[in-house]
């Protein structure tokens, strides 16, 4: 029997010196093209599991992270500057929430939310964005005058509303959305 040399891979690729991977302990060769293929194919193909993985580290090394993040902005201050604002640009809500949060906590009327008291709020300020600029949440009694940050004294109007209400008691906007404060069962859960 005539065994041919071998000149090519199955694939057709030419066994040249730069495309032949010499496996380990001397047993056989293989394509590097090929190889390269396979190792891709995989690599895409387990993204998911990858990121998995990769995430429980990272929630086991968040030491690690801090540390990188600290060193990061501090070497790049002006690279962090211009992400927040990208960030809030695109997360006008966000911010509008935790403006709100940060002055409530400055005059001292924020208590201690329960999760689904936190999750109202989020969703009364998705909302709001999701109604558009000319919408705005707003304190049913102003912070000013110790109204609470509170789900049950937030509301969205109508921005002009907000503007002519100010910090006055006495003005009722004539449209509002408001979450009912019975309301015991997630928003959005049937
Ligand atoms: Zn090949």
């Amino acid at each position: 029997m005539i065994r041919r040399r071998v000149t090519h891979c199955p694939k057709g690729h030419e066994y040249t010196k730069e495309n032949t991977y010499i496996n380990p302990g001397n047993s056989g060769r293989t394509c590097r093209i090929c190889n390269r293929k396979r190792a891709k194919q995989y690599y895409y193909a387990n993204r998911e599991k990858r990121k998995a993985a990769h995430r429980e580290w990272a929630k086991n090394n968040r030491k690690y992270y801090a540390k990188r993040t600290k060193k990061y902005r501090k070497e790049h201050p002006e690279k962090c500057r211009a992400a927040v604002a990208h960030w809030k640009r695109n997360n006008p809500e966000r911010v509008n929430a935790n403006c709100a949060k940060r002055r409530a906590l400055k005059l001292d009327q924020i208590s201690s939310f329960t999760p689904h008291e936190e999750y109202k709020i989020k969703r009364l300020y998705e909302f709001s964005q999701l109604l558009g600029p000319e919408w705005h949440v707003d304190h049913i009694i102003p912070l000013d005058k110790d109204g609470l940050h509170h789900p049950d004294n937030l509301q969205i109007i109508l921005a002009e509303d907000n503007l002519k209400k100010n910090n006055r008691l006495d003005y009722k906007p004539a449209l509002f959305i408001r979450i009912q404060a019975a309301q015991d069962t997630p928003i959005g859960d049937s």
